[in-house]
């Protein structure tokens, strides 16, 4: 066996899990199985190479420059990947290159940016749970973010979903699989590690030790021994794999979700607040369409804070003072906007910093940034000069603190353009280090000693294209072409003979080239030890950088939210510990960006829990009812989040949860039916809400027959007026009219409908929302616009018109003794024909599924009528 082949198998026995990249000059091989699996993962070549006496290994390898794009393919298919490089430079004598692995490679632990979302974090988590509490803690290491919390365990599940981990550590130990709960749309990898790393009294020491104190009280977490041990296995699993110094994570910060609104994975999907759409697209997100910020921290920050919105009214009063300063001054907002775009990723700068990855050109975008943010809380201060500001601009630029020593250190230290690699010595400035300068110009001296003597030489010897060269192999040499040879001086030392000529070196060539190869070596090493001394010194102000970072993070969303208000005409909400949500002129922000100026009919919705408690709206399909209901909970979770909202008046008194779910719709992912997702799903509210909460809910019952998902949803109706733990503010929409009894013996409940007007066999949508009830569905209407062919349509009128005929009566007095007293009538032969056309999902049914549709319809609908 090779002693590379020894080497590589001790080092491999420490990493079973991960595919071991190792660095063999400029390629990273893979060895055995790795080999196997790499080459398949990778679509790479699959080589063997000879390591011993009869020893021939399968291995696969890729080019080191290109180790990223690889990279990001094997994590991405969920491989952890440990990098062992050469730590030693290769010499010639025969001892083989020390090499270890330097980092280990996971989802949660990605630092390389061309494998990270700019607008999003990297989250590590790591959960434990015993009984019903579970510690919750949470780390990105680009930015140093470090957070924790204790919660009860069936909250877990939304909060993870929350911040959506790209990996998870849960001690393998652990029966109960935290992760249980979380929607498998969600792409994180789980990690399960030694019961160890999850012990308390490690992890308490392992904290301590980290942040050199004598109690976790400081961070706010010592008596919560979950939060804790789950803290502490991010710092024993980074400590592991992120191999290269300390753990790179900042202050601990501990929350409690009661701080929070708890939105769960449903109801975000609804409100479509990050994706929208079933596939995922985010171009109309509520996210994106308040996303006007200009720096990559600022755009994590607004996403982190549509995730958590407050219930605290101060809290959002101050926020709301920070969007409404730049709101009311145009030229503020405008320079502020032009500030904070010539700053760069200063948290992830930061990181890198901390992990001595950072390049020169990073460190200038760092200066430039603070600068840009200097200026900035210069402007903030001088408006806040002004009594009709109020106290806001002072307060942001506070939060704008100037590191003046950082910016001056690298203004001193780093050449304005910084050339070349670092060693070649175009990255410090001259004049920051008086010994690098000496030998640069040593360096560059010898070269023009260099060009002298070639002049010399070819005037002393008379051959005039005689010249001076450099090769790895012979170094300077003198080349003298073959029909010049006899005027070769005898001082000539010969050494290569070449096809057309011949290479000297003389004794003074030599003294040169010595001279320029060491000077060069010299300012290699001294370029590379003062870049990484600059680094170091640099990082102890990482916390100072974060914090500016964040800083800007916060104005950046207050100027990206006054600049959408602005835009598209938001007033700042007021907001209360009232139980009233009254809105004016309300309109839904996603949708009225698509419609265009002027297109949005804007509505009004008045909700208290002492009278107008839960709205029935009903309406045709089509008409708005899902925008409208949607429309008011994402006015209020806006105004939570501390923006201001799409209303021409908002009064918001807070709500604890808010609650949206969709009847009728296959949650194809998780392979469950339709109505039991819906059922699940209000179940799940039924149990949670409180008379705080907002419950927004969409077409409930419709997953199921008639009179079963109208009893159902009439059930659901009453139950939430009637449980004192709900008694919670409710929008309902339905197309079942028959709900809009309720509000007769239900003093909660207020009817609404969406108006339309029928113009002969059509209907036009107003969208408009009015005081009462819907009388009928106008399901034809609609099947007839969606583009039903006339044939159907017509059958359709007329069987609805039978129905209605011998009973309408009957169905008109069974419907004022409630909607269970309702029967339908037995052995009609059109009901089951009609609810299959109702049943058709026209906007998905391609042409020929149409025509095929069309013609079962007839078959059916003739051997109706014959029976
Ligand atoms: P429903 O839930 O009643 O079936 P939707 O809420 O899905 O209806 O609305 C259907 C379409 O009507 C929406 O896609 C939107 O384009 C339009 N719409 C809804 N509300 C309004 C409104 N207030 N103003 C203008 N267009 C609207």
């Amino acid at each position: 066996m090779t002693p590379i082949r020894r080497q590589y198998l001790k080092i491999k026995h420490s990493y079973p899990d991960a595919i071991l990249l190792f660095r063999l000059g400029d390629f990273y091989e893979t060895f055995d199985d790795d080999a196997h699996l790499a080459a398949r993962e990778l679509e790479i070549a699959l080589t063997s190479r000879s390591m011993g006496k009869n020893l021939k290994v399968p291995m696969a390898g890729v080019p080191a420059h290109a180790l990223e794009s690889y990279l990001s393919r094997l994590i991405k298919k969920g491989h952890k990947v440990a990098i062992c490089e050469q730590l030693t430079t290769p010499t010639s004598s025969r001892a083989i290159v020390e090499r270890d692995v330097v980092r280990v490679i996971t989802p949660g632990t990605l630092v390389e940016s061309g494998l990270l979302d700019v607008k999003a974090n990297n989250y590590l988590a790591a959960v434990v749970v015993e009984s019903d509490l579970a510690g919750l803690a949470y780390a990105d290491i680009t930015t140093g973010e470090f957070a924790v919390t204790q919660l009860p365990a069936d909250r877990l599940a939304p909060e993870l979903e929350r911040i959506s981990p790209a990996e998870i550590l849960t001690p393998e130990t652990d029966e109960s699989s935290p992760t249980d709960g979380l929607s498998q749309q969600d792409n994180y990898a789980v990690s399960p590690q030694p019961g160890l790393s999850f012990d308390l009294a490690l992890a308490r020491d392992a904290l301590l030790s980290h942040y050199g104190i004598l109690s976790l009280e400081s961070f706010g977490c010592e008596n919560l021994p979950l939060a804790i041990r789950a803290a502490g296995a991010i710092l024993d699993y980074l400590g592991r794999t992120y191999k290269s110094g300390k753990p790179p994570v900042g202050p601990l910060s501990t929350y409690s979700t009661n701080d929070y609104m708890t939105l769960d994975a449903h109801t975000v999907r609804n409100l479509e607040l990050f994706q929208a759409g079933r596939w995922g697209s985010s171009a109309l997100s509520l996210l994106a369409t308040l996303d006007r910020t200009r720096t990559p921290m600022g755009a994590r920050l607004l996403r982190r804070w549509l995730g958590q919105p407050l219930l605290d009214v101060a809290a959002l009063e101050s926020r709301l003072d920070g969007v409404q300063l730049f709101h009311d001054d145009a030229f503020l907002r405008q320079a502020a906007a032009a500030d904070l775009s010539r700053i760069a990723d200063l948290e992830r700068i930061g990181g890198r910093l901390e992990s001595g990855n950072v390049t020169p050109r990073e460190l200038l975008a760092l200066k430039d940034g603070i600068n840009a943010a200097a200026e900035l809380a210069g402007r903030l201060s001088e408006s806040g000069n002004s009594p009709a500001d109020g106290p806001a601009g002072l307060q942001l630029a506070r939060l704008l603190t100037p590191l003046p020593d950082v910016t001056a250190l690298i203004d001193e230290a780093v050449a304005p353009e910084p050339s070349g690699s670092l060693g070649e010595g175009g990255i410090i400035r001259p004049g920051f280090s008086p010994e690098l300068d000496r030998l640069k110009t040593l360096a560059s001296d010898s070269r023009r000693f260099i060009a002298d003597l070639e002049r010399q030489e070819r005037e002393r010897a008379g051959i005039r294209n005689l010249k001076i060269g450099y090769n790895q192999v012979f170094g300077y040499y003198i080349e003298v072409s073959k029909s010049n040879l006899a005027q070769v001086p005898p001082d000539y030392v010969r050494r290569q003979t070449l096809a057309n000529g011949e290479r000297y070196v003389i004794p003074q060539l030599k003294e040169y080239e010595a001279q320029v190869l060491a000077a060069r070596e010299q300012i290699e090493e001294l370029e590379v030890d003062l870049y990484r001394r600059l680094c170091r010194q640099l990082a102890e102000s990482v916390d100072a950088v974060n914090r500016l970072a964040h800083g800007i993070a916060q104005v950046d969303v207050f100027a990206g939210l006054s600049e959408v208000a602005v835009r598209n005409g938001y007033v700042r909400p007021q907001v209360n510990n009232s139980s009233v949500i009254a809105i004016k002129d309300g309109r839904h922000p996603v949708v009225e960006q698509t419609l265009g100026a002027g297109g949005y009919v804007p509505n009004d919705v008045y909700l208290s829990n002492d009278d107008a408690r839960i709205i029935v709206l009903t309406g045709p399909n089509m008409a708005g009812k899902s925008t409208f209901i949607r429309q008011v909970a994402i006015i209020t979770l806006m105004a939570q989040v501390g923006s201001f909202v799409p209303a021409a008046e908002a009064v918001i008194g807070l709500a604890d949860r808010i609650f949206s779910r969709v009847g009728l719709q296959d949650d194809l992912t998780t392979g469950q039916s339709t109505f039991m997702v819906e059922m699940v799903e209000t179940a799940a509210i039924l149990n949670q809400a409180t008379p705080r909460s907002l419950v927004v809910l969409d077409e409930i019952g419709r997953g199921t027959s008639t009179y079963d998902g109208l009893s159902i949803a009439r059930a659901v109706i009453e139950h939430l007026h009637n449980d004192p733990r709900l008694s919670c503010k409710c929008l309902f929409a339905t197309h079942y009219h028959e709900l809009t009894e309720l509000a007769q013996t239900l003093p909660g409940v207020r009817n609404f409908n969406v108006a339309v007007v029928e113009e002969g066999s059509d209907v036009v949508f107003l969208h408009r929302i009015a005081p009462g009830g819907a009388d009928r569905s106008y399901g034809v209407h609609v099947a007839r616009l969606a583009g039903l062919p006339p044939g159907v349509v017509n059958r359709a009128w007329e069987v609805l018109g039978d129905l209605e005929k011998p009973s309408g009566k009957s169905a008109k007095k069974a419907r004022s003794r409630g909607p269970a007293a309702m029967q339908l009538p037995l052995l009609d032969a059109s009901q089951p024909l009609l609810d299959e056309i109702l049943k058709v999902d026209v906007s998905n049914l391609t042409p020929l599924e149409a025509i095929n549709k069309l013609y079962e319809l007839q078959e059916k609908a003739r051997g109706g009528n014959s029976v």
